[in-house]
């Protein structure tokens, strides 16, 4: 069983206290998939909303390349039983054998490679970098400017928000409420919404569908991010949609 904490598309969390107790009774090996989200995990007050029922995990894993200030690769991954490891990879060739082969990990028992490279010294430096205070404040900031877009959407008629807003991601849609359009007319709308918002170079947006709506997806994860930022994308969303607005208009099948 895989569990995910924070999915790609719109930071899902899975009720991982269920999942895991339907695998320990069942005998079922438990996956977490934390790649995203498990950064937040660095915050108390986030920690038991995102971590809930990881007891039952038998592995779990999260990615500091993606909301940790780490360069890309790197994956913090996490066993409950490293012999499980160990008994599937473990080649010792007598050129490979050592005085300290009993006093050490040898990750190169622990998966497929044997050479690899040394990705936990840029975690490390990135740690002493920061600091915890320091990840945390980032971290802190990302969740507020996530709340205050969310906010501004909230209050506007002609924005909606498409899924939680739990982390630093906001899933949105445009939907200029005087005219009511087809989803198909609708989702094409959105589409050329991002595509207007993202050809001014100034922002840039991804997207997703979810429950068949073409959803604008807004993360503010970047290590420099700031308010101005924020400001700079409604701005642009309040321009791009008025320039849109003529578009925003149902053509009839016969037109
Ligand atoms: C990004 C992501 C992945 C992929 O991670 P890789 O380390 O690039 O393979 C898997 N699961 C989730 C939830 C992700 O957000």
């Amino acid at each position: 069983m895989v569990a995910t904490l924070g999915t790609t598309s719109s930071t899902a969390i899975d009720p991982l206290p269920a999942i895991g107790q339907i695998c320990a009774a069942f005998q079922v090996f438990l996956h977490v998939d934390a790649a995203y989200a498990g950064t937040a995990a660095l915050l108390p007050e986030k920690r038991t909303e995102i971590l809930a029922g990881i007891e039952l995990a038998d592995t779990y894993l999260f990615n500091p390349h993606k909301w940790m200030f780490t360069n890309f690769d790197c994956t913090a991954y996490f066993v409950k039983d490293p012999q499980a490891l160990r008994r599937t990879f473990e080649i010792l060739p007598e050129y490979l054998k050592t005085e300290r082969d009993r006093e050490v990990n040898n990750y190169r028992d622990w998966g497929i490679p044997l050479g690899r490279r040394f990705r936990a010294l840029k975690l490390w430096f990135v740690i002493r970098d920061f600091g915890i205070a320091g990840l945390q404040a980032r971290l802190r900031q990302h969740l507020a400017l996530a709340q205050d877009f969310a906010e501004k959407l909230r209050a506007h008629p002609d924005f909606e928000i498409l899924a939680p807003v739990n982390l630093n991601l906001v899933c949105f849609c445009w939907r200029p409420g005087a005219r009511p359009l087809s989803q198909e007319a609708h989702n094409d709308l959105n589409r050329q919404l991002l595509a207007a918002l993202n050809a001014s170079g100034q922002v840039y947006l991804t997207h997703t569908v979810l429950r068949g709506q073409y959803t604008l997806r807004a993360v503010f994860g970047n290590t420099y991010v700031s308010e101005k930022h924020l400001e700079l994308l409604w701005a642009l969303l309040l321009a791009k949609t008025q320039a849109l607005a003529p578009l925003a208009v149902e053509t009839s099948p016969s037109a």
